[in-house]
Parts: structure tokens; sequence; C-alpha cells
């Protein structure tokens, strides 16, 4: 068995981007900005950003971090993010879901301008994704293809059984591992919660990526010995035990799982880890996508 250590791979895709940001300003031209968005105060959302912008510190970008009480009206959100369409040296745009009830995250993400799209959630990028143009990939699923690029993990000709079908995870990743790419070309079984029989289907998956958000659902007789098992799942789950009162849980049983895979992503330390670096890939795409205009 092989650890998809995302930490790593994730160090070294911050590496090369903190390179390309030299590069920029040895040629002094403008570098990414990152403009994040964060309604209320939720603890995960708060650890997500605060991740966010350290990075951007980190490699060399410039971020602004918008908060705004949880009570805030949808309009007064919707005209923050149209000022940062229009502000030119704002690159990419993000709002950190999920958001309160009173506003729409459709018409949130609706708003942000297609060009500043960073988390790829756009019906214009998921538009282009379908159809295989380049376009703003979402964070997490692109930063699975970053790792199995990383580990050369040949993908042709294998069957993915991907579980979970949000617009964020699992419908995206079974798009992109289905198309003609070298990170692609697989047989791809999507699975929700209306699928029967789903560990027959699991037990078929020479790839499984598990995105559904049910903490070690993913047991090991679910799984073909040689599998590549990717674990998207983070849940935080109550443990008196930790300073903070939770832990971490995957989708994945990984005690059981482990033992049989080729390959397996821990929690934490695999995906989420990634999901960051990708999002960093992108804002420099949408800072070049301007430069080259
Ligand atoms: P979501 O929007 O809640 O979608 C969950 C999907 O799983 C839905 O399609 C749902 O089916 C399906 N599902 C739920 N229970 C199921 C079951 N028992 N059997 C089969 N399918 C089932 O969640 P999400 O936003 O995609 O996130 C999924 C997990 O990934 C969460 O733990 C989240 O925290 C994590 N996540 C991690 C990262 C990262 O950076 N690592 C990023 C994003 C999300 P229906 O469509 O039928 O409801």
């Amino acid at each position: 068995m092989i650890l998809l250590d995302g930490k790593l791979v994730a160090q070294s895709v911050k590496d090369d981007l903190k390179n390309r940001v030299n590069d920029l300003k040895l040629k002094g031209q403008k570098l990414p900005h990152l403009a994040a968005i964060l309604v209320g105060n939720n603890g995960a959302s708060e650890t997500y950003v605060a991740s966010k912008v350290k990075t951007c510190e980190e490699i060399g970008y410039k971020s602004t971090l918008i908060r705004f009480e949880a009570t805030i009206n949808e309009e007064t959100l919707l005209e923050k993010i149209r000022e940062l369409n229009e502000d030119p040296d704002v690159d990419g745009i993000l709002v950190q879901l999920p958001l309160p009830k009173q506003i729409s995250e459709e018409k949130v993400i609706d708003t942000i301008s297609a060009e500043k799209d960073v988390d790829g959630f756009h019906p214009v990028s998921i538009g282009r994704l379908v159809q295989g143009l380049p376009s703003f990939v979402p964070a997490t699923p692109y930063g699975i293809l970053l790792l199995l690029e990383y580990y050369k993990i040949e993908t042709k000709g294998k069957h993915a059984v991907v579980i979970g079908r949000s617009n964020i995870v699992g419908r995206p990743i079974s798009i992109l591992l289905s198309q003609n790419t070298p990170t692609g070309n697989c047989t791809v079984t999507v699975c929700h919660s209306h699928t029967k029989n789903i560990k027959e289907i699991c037990l078929q998956g020479d790839i499984i990526v598990a995105a559904l958000g049910r903490p070690e659902f993913l047991s090991g007789e679910m799984v073909r010995e040689g599998a590549i098992v990717i674990d998207v799942g983070i849940t935080r789950v109550e443990d008196k035990t930790k300073k903070s009162g939770f832990k971490i849980k995957g989708d994945v049983k990984f005690d059981e799982v482990a033992p049989k895979s080729s390959y397996i992503t821990p929690v934490p330390g695999g995906v989420g880890a990634m999901t960051i670096a990708a999002l960093m890939k992108n804002t420099l795409q949408a800072c070049l996508n301007k430069i080259s205009k």
C-alpha cells in the first residue's frame, strides 16, 4: 500500500507556484490577488478561509479577506461581489460556503464573474469543463487529479466508482475521470443516496472516490484487493480528548481499507491538503489569463 501524501504533493505545487510568482516579480508584472468573502463565523469555514489566506501569503500572492455578519442581506453580498468583479487588481473571488439560509448560493455563484471564478463553481466553468475546454476546475477534484498525476497512477481503462454527486466534488470528478485525458479515460459509475447494491458496485471499482460526507462509510468488505482509494470526506466528530473538542473523520474506514488498497489517501493530509493548492493554481491561472489579454 502506498499512501498518497497530500501534504507532500501540495508543498511541491506551492513551491512551483512560488517560483512562478518570482518570475512575475522579475518581469515587473502584476501578482495574483485572491479576494475571499467569509459570512458569519462557522468554525470550519473560519479555518478553511484562514488557511487559504495564509497560503496566499506563503506563495507571495496578494489576498483580501472580506467579512460579513451572518445576518447580512443577500443584496449587500451580491453588491460586494459585483464591486470585486469590476476591480482590475482582483484576479480570483471566492465566497466560502455554506452561506446563511437567507442567501441563495446559486445567485452568489452566478454573480461572480466567470473570469474570476477560481472555485470553478460558476455554470460557465462547469459547462466548459463538461465540454473538455480550458476552465477553472473545482479545487477538490483538481486536487485529486494532481495527486494521481504526481504518483503517475494509470487511470486509463480503469473502472472508477464515485460515491457522491455534488456539484463541487462528486459530479465534476466523475466527469473528469471519464474524459479523454492523461488522468481520465476511466469507465465511471456514480453512486448516490438512491443507489442500490452499493457494496457490489464498490467491489468492482479499480478506483473508488468516496465523497459522501458519512464518516467511515467505506468498509474493508466493500473494497477489492489492489483498489486505489481516494477519501474526500471531512467530518468533524466529537472527541473530548482533543483540545478542539473534535477530530476529523474521512468517509473511509482507513484501518480496514488501507491493507487492501494499492494506493490510499489519509484524512487528514490527503485530498484536503490538495484542495488549497489547486485553488492557488486556479488563482495564478486567472492572473495569467488577464496578463495575456
Ligand atoms: P454533499 O453536497 O452533501 O453531497 C453528498 C453526496 O453523497 C450526495 O450526492 C448524496 O446523495 C451522497 N450520499 C449521501 N449519503 C449517501 C449514502 N449513504 N450512499 C451513497 N451516497 C450518499 O457533500 P459534498 O459537498 O460533496 O462533500 C462530501 C464530503 O467531502 C463531505 O465530508 C465534505 O466535508 C467533504 N469535502 C472535502 C473537501 C476537501 O477539501 N477534502 C472539499 C469539499 C468537500 P444525494 O445526491 O442522493 O443526496
